[in-house]
């Protein structure tokens, strides 16, 4: 009946506490470029279920089915590589950051990002511009102890001993350094350059698809609730998600704001192509922006099909009045 295909099967999924059945034999189909929620009353298993599909949770049986693969059991860092990534219903942002650099940290295969590059190609450079303060730190880490290396090295050749005591080669040292660095940086940092370029493009555009742009500069601490969770999204939209999986987006946000973000979150799907999978309690905002409904309750699905269809599910409406 359906035309589009599904991005995540999950089958017959199981998966226990003890005693307690958090899943028992969870199945459903997520469908590609859509935007489906999960509803269901507390305890019914909704996060244990996000938790199995970004893997979290191994399942004592079942399977979770990603474009195509079988990935169940698959450990989280590799299924964020596949393109599952998942938020939290408290944002966890690194709060002194900027807008962009919460974005910014959040990139792939950023050649600033590996040790071995960094130091090769990107030399002493500092990535002041971009990316705050601890990195300007571990830069300067960098410094000195390239600094006690060379030191080192010099020292242990008994002629350079006799010609410098320590100060004074300490001082040469540093200063032959800086007379050195600046023909290094625009030699050697070309290749990281053009990735934080291109990083930092695609992070404009991103904050312009969830409106933020005129935010890009704020630390994150001075955000509100809303904006938090919109950059939260943003950090996974750099990481080249294909499916969010978002647990309550909309949680102690404002009305306004609430329907902002679904406004959003409906703009990435048209735009990007994303898949959302949204576990959210606040249906007064959601429903009229979602494709697909599913219920869970008591660790098992109960319904799923249109918003329509499902709120008027005699079962439905007893696990949320008798439940
Ligand atoms: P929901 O998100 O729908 O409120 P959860 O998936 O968080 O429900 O929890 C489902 C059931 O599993 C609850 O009874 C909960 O107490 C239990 N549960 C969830 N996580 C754990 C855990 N790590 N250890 C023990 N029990 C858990
Ligand atoms: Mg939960």
């Amino acid at each position: 009946m359906r035309m589009a295909a599904d991005i995540l099967t999950v089958e017959n999924v199981t998966k226990s506490f003890g005693n307690l059945r958090a899943l028992d034999g969870v199945s459903l189909g997520v469908r590609d470029r859509k935007v489906s929620i999960l509803i269901g009353p507390n305890g019914s298993g909704k996060t244990t279920l996000i938790n199995v599909v970004s893997g979290v949770y191994k399942p004592e049986s079942g399977r979770v089915i990603f474009d195509g693969i079988d990935v169940t059991g698959h450990p989280p860092h590799s299924l964020y590589k596949r393109g599952i990534v998942r938020t939290f219903q408290i944002p966890a942002l690194f709060w002194k950051l900027t807008v962009l650099e919460n974005l910014l940290v959040a990139e792939k295969n950023n050649p600033g990002e590996s040790l071995f590059r960094s130091i090769r190609i990107n030399g002493f450079r500092s990535r002041r511009d971009f990316a705050a303060p601890w990195i300007d730190t571990r830069a300067g880490w960098r410094v000195i102890h390239a600094l006690f290396s060379l030191k080192n090295l010099v020292q242990h050749r008994r002629v350079m001993r006799k010609l410098f005591r320590e100060r004074a080669l300490v001082s040469f040292l540093n200063s032959l350094l800086t007379l050195s660095l600046s023909p290094w940086k625009r030699f050697f940092t070309l290749e990281w350059r053009q990735a934080e370029t291109h990083a930092t493009e695609k992070a404009a555009r991103i904050l312009g698809l969830l409106g933020l742009s005129s935010m890009w500069n704020q630390p994150a601490y001075l955000l509100s609730g809303g904006q938090m969770k919109l950059v939260e999204i943003g950090r996974a939209l750099m990481s080249d998600a294909k499916l969010l999986l978002l647990d309550e987006p909309v949680s102690g946000v404002n009305p306004t704001l609430a329907h902002e973000i679904f406004s959003r979150i409906l703009k990435l799907r048209d735009e990007l192509g994303l898949t959302f999978f949204i576990v959210e309690h606040r249906l007064d905002v959601a429903l009229k922006y979602v494709d697909e409904m599913f219920v869970m309750a008591l660790g098992r699905l109960i319904a799923s099909g249109l918003p329509d269809e499902v709120m008027n599910n005699k079962k439905v409406i007893e696990a949320y009045l008798g439940g």
